[in-house]
């Protein structure tokens, strides 16, 4: 299988420019400077069907073309790398190892949409890749792929990293603008969208770390190559980060559309200790859970949706035939409470009740009347707040209890016995 995002990993010294060079780096950038209008490049990043692989999918061609060209005000592209999402662990790899291409993705974009200024918003924890990337950006900028008339042509660009200070929510795009622009990072309502009132009031694009490290490759092969990679209207490859209770948990390069089977048990070795499987989250924590007679599903945007989950981050946790899936939707729910940014009641004041229930079912405190108000409590919270943190909470908690009653079930059983025994 070809590497795309990975393909210098291995290289020793795989963050510095002069490796990056010796790989043919930065000649996607000189050929869209000199020979390709600003159209040209959207259309073939359009054609090549990359999603935005932060976790939205959004098609990212199409993204670039929603900022208005007329418009007067500056243009603004914001790289997000909060990565916050628990079970993901890929930007950092990305960052880490191979900067250079997140460096040449977010020039090309820049060109594309017309900015002559690109923020990194980088996870205030990923301390060495934060060092990593001002190293990049400091050879970047020496060797004029940064700055004033860029490649002796017409384009200038000024790039600016910052660190974030740990909230959940600041991945969330609005709020990780409200964060960069120096506020609390409580998401906005939308519309309008980035698009249009994005940073500063300015058109902005937002755009992942590893679908930046996919600009350049696109251009240098060229739309159809990347397209050919995938499965259907979802180009290419991506990083899915395994962990939990398999043999070889780490970060995998492989194609979209490729089963979750076949990423568990040929990549990642299999189930830990040879136990059986139970359940996996595919995507993220936010994506709902699916049970093990469920992991035949092909791993893209479009496929998992219609499998009633999510790809999300590409963050793979495995769950043996071991898990109590109380216990897990319990730290689930207590994620969330925790990460409220508490804008709206329902949110605030659902996803803490949630996981207060849990808690006590957990706890064996529970009551028939837990489980039978719990998907009225989680369903009221999704579709009525001001971000998708709400559906979040819903979806997630929903699945476990839907899919795994039967272990609620008996968990409220056992404290109702407990209670009727105790002296
Ligand atoms: Fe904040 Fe939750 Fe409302 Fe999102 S849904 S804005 S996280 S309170």
């Amino acid at each position: 299988m070809e590497k795309i995002i990975t393909r210098h990993f291995d290289l020793p010294q795989s963050h510095r420019l002069e490796t990056y060079l010796k790989d043919g780096g930065y000649e996607a950038l000189r050929r869209v400077l000199t020979g390709m209008t600003q159209a040209q490049v959207i259309e073939e990043i359009k054609k090549s069907n990359l999603r935005g692989l932060g976790g939205a999918g959004f098609p990212t061609g199409m993204k670039w073309s929603f900022i208005p060209a007329q418009n007067p005000k500056p243009k603004y592209l914001v790289v997000n790398g909060d990565e916050g999402e628990p079970g993901t662990f890929k930007d950092k790899q990305i960052l880490e190892k191979d900067p250079h291409a997140v460096l040449e993705g977010m020039i090309i974009t820049c060109y594309a949409i017309g900015a002559h200024k690109a923020y990194v918003y980088i996870r205030g924890e990923y301390t060495k890749s934060l060092e990593i990337l001002q190293g990049a950006l400091k050879e970047a900028y020496q060797a004029k792929y940064l700055g004033q008339g860029i490649m002796g042509t017409g384009f200038s660009l000024d790039m600016v990293i910052h660190p974030g200070a740990g909230a959940y929510i600041c991945g969330e795009e609005t709020a990780l603008l409200e964060s960069l622009e120096g506020k609390k990072g409580f998401p906005r309502l939308k519309p309008p969208f980035p698009a249009v009132v994005g940073l500063f009031g300015c058109p902005t694009v937002i755009n992942n770390i590893e679908t930046m490290a996919c600009v350049a490759p696109i251009i240098s092969k060229g739309a159809e190559w990347y397209a050919k990679l995938g499965s259907e209207k979802n180009g290419g490859n991506r990083l899915y980060s395994v962990s939990g209770h398999v043999e070889k948990p780490g970060v995998y390069e492989l194609p979209l559309g490729i089963s979750l089977r076949e990423i568990i048990y040929n990549h990642a070795g299999g189930i830990l200790n040879g136990r059986g499987l139970k359940a996996v989250i595919p995507g993220g924590i936010s994506a709902p859970i699916l049970k093990a007679q469920e992991i035949d599903v092909k791993m893209d945007f479009d496929s998992l949706k219609s499998a009633g989950t999510m790809a999300g981050s590409g963050g793979i946790m495995v769950m043996d035939e071991t898990t109590d899936m109380v216990r897990a939707a319990m730290i689930a729910a207590r994620f969330f409470a925790h990460e409220s940014c508490g804008q709206c009641s329902p949110c605030r004041e659902g996803s803490g009740w949630v996981y207060r229930i849990l808690k006590r079912i957990y706890e064996g405190q529970g009551q028939p009347r837990d489980l039978k108000n719990l998907p009225g409590i989680v369903n009221n919270i999704g579709g009525n707040t001001i971000c998708a943190f709400g559906d979040a909470v819903t979806m997630c908690v929903g699945s476990y209890v839907a899919k795994f009653r039967e272990e609620f079930e008996a968990k409220i059983r056992n404290s109702i016995r407990d209670d009727a025994i105790r002296p």
